[in-house]
Formats: C-alpha cells, sequence, structure tokens
C-alpha cells in the first residue's frame, strides 16, 4: 500500500487513471460511405500506466487540494479515443478537442476538475502546475515547458469522458 506524505490523501492507483468505456457507438458520414465507430464495451477500463511525472504532479495537487480533485480522464485505449473523437466530431465538427493522437493513448494526459473551482481558478492553477513541473525532484524534474495545459469552459470541450457541468483542465507531458 502506498505510503502518503504527511497532509496528502493517499496516493491514486493506476486504476484511478483508466477511463471507463460507455459501450456505446456513433455513425459517422464519410465519403466513402457511413462508418461506425463503437467504444469499447460498458464499463471495462482499460488500463496503462499514467508517466510518473504526470503522476507526480497530480499528487502534488491533491497535496494541496485533496479531494477536491476529480480525474475524468487518463488513459484512454485506442478505441475509446477513436469513439471519443467521433462523438465529437458528430455534435460539433468545427470544434473538436480531441486529437486522433491523443497522449491520453500513452498515459502521458489527464482530465480532471476541482470542486468548487471556476474557469479563472484552473487559470491560476495552470500556472501553478507550470511552476511545479519545473521543481520536481530528480529525475522527475523538468521544465516548465515540459507540460502543456487546457483549460475548458464550462460546456466546452464535452467529449464522453467530461460530460459534467464543471470547467476543468486537460494536462500533458510534451515528451
Ligand atoms: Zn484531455
Amino acid at each position: 500500500m502506498a505510503i502518503a506524505a504527511p497532509g496528502c490523501p493517499a496516493p491514486l492507483p493506476d486504476s484511478a487513471y483508466a477511463t471507463r468505456c460507455t459501450g456505446l457507438a456513433v455513425t459517422l458520414a464519410h465519403q466513402d460511405g457511413r462508418k461506425i465507430y463503437r467504444d469499447c464495451p460498458r464499463g471495462a477500463r482499460p488500463t496503462h500506466p499514467l508517466a510518473p511525472k504526470l503522476k507526480a504532479l497530480v499528487e502534488k495537487l491533491r497535496c494541496a487540494l485533496g479531494d477536491r480533485v476529480v480525474i475524468t480522464s487518463g488513459f484512454r485505449s485506442r478505441r475509446h479515443n477513436l469513439y471519443s473523437w467521433a462523438y465529437v466530431q458528430a455534435r460539433t465538427p468545427r470544434a473538436n478537442p480531441v486529437s486522433r493522437n491523443s497522449r491520453h493513448m500513452v498515459g502521458k494526459a489527464v482530465d480532471f476538475f476541482v470542486r468548487g473551482y471556476a474557469y479563472g481558478d484552473l487559470k491560476r492553477l495552470e500556472t501553478k502546475l507550470q511552476q511545479w513541473a519545473g521543481r520536481l525532484p530528480a529525475p522527475l524534474r523538468g521544465s516548465s515547458k515540459a507540460i502543456w495545459t487546457h483549460v475548458y469552459r464550462k460546456g466546452e470541450g464535452r467529449d464522453p469522458d467530461n460530460l459534467h457541468p464543471y470547467p476543468y483542465l486537460h494536462l500533458q507531458l510534451r515528451d
């Protein structure tokens, strides 16, 4: 069992970063016909270890904010990511927040919201995360440019993993 640092909740297990599959499907019309994009079986949680540096950042955040940090999407299987892309494509083709080459597929991206945090609070947190990324203990230390973040407003970026009513932050490693 992982031991928590003083004042910090117990570190999250890898399973907490595993995005849940919906089992649903989306049909898109393409130039060469219609194609069905089916998600992985409902309730399945394909796991993949999250990059240690990303985990360290999330844990630093949880030490500061506790259980208010809610992970909505960590690792996505290729199939779930493609379904997520198609889901958004079917609804808002011009503002697609899901990359077909998402870093979520290699355990290098995580989405979360913070209970009680508005858009502006998440923007301030974004700056803090960049500072933290440059100050992690060796061998995780990187520079503030080691991460890329984006804060989605309430209603924006609603892929199947983020159908909640809160603004949220996408955090990913660049390398
Ligand atoms: Zn994301």
